[in-house]
């Protein structure tokens, strides 16, 4: 902590998935073999058709500042997207395009929020929902769950963790770090439960939609009466394997959409005008395009869990979506190994890392502290060889 720093930035965590993947860089380039199964980034090229359109918009001499909500047929290209893959109808000035889906998230704690306003978490959430809300002064109001209800919450839940002082609930589905998915039923429960309070405003983060494995992504706003108070927030990070070109976006309520194009016209001006131009190419194309990436990850969930279910002490779900695992390892909390005393999934995730060299996160960054996450975002032969590592250095 330094007090020539602000209170807000003293008070944030740092994102423990972006410091393991520095650590990961740090190691390797010492020249450690270490097997990165820490971050949330597909290991595939950009589809070459989005490729081309990037190279096109550079020499078309695209260089100046966009709009800020992104340019007019990007947004006419996500409409077109919600509409095909969703049922949802928006109107332009319902879209905005950001820096990222994080940005998006940012953008929509900072223009929703006050100070002391309780943001419900169903967890494991995804690691930067709590530091952004705390940092637009939101009180995070966890709701804990576990591998019994494959990581997923009930009405009831919900109904218990709602005050007078809730503004907002954020949850992805397909979650990371769960993989859980809910369906229409579940999703329709949460929505009888908040009809009751019509203030509650619905963060609905669907990056994650066409890596599912159960084939029906369902978003909460496709429900009528949930619609004029859910912002869907989605990006192409995942399914075109594009993370270092930042471009999120929401369809949201006219009201929220406008106040987050102010707050970025102050904060950013909007996202990078060449990757906007490669994401109008990426999303007019349909789904089918990128299915090849989907079977990938389908059939290295499949082996992971495999590897998994002979490591003692991993108690995993059948992640249904995204791609990570979740295994519960509390087996290990009080048990020394090599010399090192395990007292929490930091520990554990800290020993995989140093005794076997391969790097996790530990699930305490996500909410649930018995558990770790493990990325099969990577090649078959990492995860064959993290596992044996990870099986190795636990025995
Ligand atoms: N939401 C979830 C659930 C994520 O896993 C991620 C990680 N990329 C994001 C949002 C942020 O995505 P982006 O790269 O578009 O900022
Ligand atoms: N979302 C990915 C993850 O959870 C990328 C890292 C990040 O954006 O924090 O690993």
């Amino acid at each position: 902590m330094n007090p020539k720093l602000s209170n807000r930035i003293n008070a944030m965590e740092t994102s423990a998935t972006l410091a393991m993947a520095a650590k990961v860089r740090e190691l390797k380039a010492k020249g450690n073999n270490i097997i990165g199964l820490s971050l949330g980034e597909p290991d595939f090229n950009i589809p070459e058709f989005v490729k081309e359109a990037a190279i096109k918009a550079i020499n078309d001499n695209y260089h100046s500042y966009t709009p800020v909500d992104g340019y007019a047929d990007l947004k006419r290209a996500i409409i077109t997207k919600f509409n095909r893959d969703n049922n949802l109808v928006y109107t332009p000035s319902q879209i905005v395009v950001s820096t990222g889906a994080k940005q998006s998230l940012a953008n929509l704690a900072m223009v929703l929020l006050n100070k002391g306003d309780e943001v419900i978490l169903p967890a494991p959430y995804w690691v930067s929902y709590s530091d952004i809300c705390k940092v637009a002064g939101g009180i995070p109001k966890v709701i804990p769950t576990s591998i019994e209800t494959d990581y997923k919450i009930t009405p009831e839940d919900l109904e218990d963790a709602i005050s007078i002082k809730t503004k907002i609930i954020i949850y992805s589905s397909p979650c990371n770090p769960s993989g859980s998915v809910y369906n229409e039923k579940e999703l329709r429960s949460f929505a009888d439960v908040l009809v009751k309070y019509p203030d509650i405003i619905v963060i609905s983060d669907e990056i994650y939609e066409h890596i599912n494995f159960t084939k029906k992504h369902v978003s909460m706003a496709a429900f009528k009466d949930m619609y004029h108070r859910t912002v869907v927030v989605n990006g192409v990070s995942k399914a075109f394997s594009m993370t270092g070109w930042r471009i999120g976006y929401i369809g949201a309520p006219e009201w929220i959409a406008r106040a987050c194009n102010k707050m970025q016209g102050q904060m950013t001006s909007g996202a990078n005008c060449i990757a906007q131009r490669a994401v109008i190419t990426a999303l007019e194309n349909p789904p089918s395009r990128i299915m090849y990436m989907v079977d990938a990850f389908k059939k290295r969930r499949k082996l992971i869990l495999n590897l998994l279910s002979k490591i003692q002490g991993f108690k995993t779900n059948q992640p249904q979506g995204a791609f990570y695992v979740f295994p519960d390892v509390s087996y290990y909390f009080g048990k020394t190994l090599n010399g090192k005393n395990i007292k929490s999934a930091s520990d554990l995730s800290m020993y995989l890392l140093e005794e076997a060299n391969v790097a996790t996160v530990t699930g305490e960054a996500f909410g649930n502290p018995n558990c770790i996450r493990i990325s099969y975002a990577a090649s078959e032969e990492n995860i064959t060889e993290g596992m044996r590592r990870i099986k190795e250095a636990l025995k």
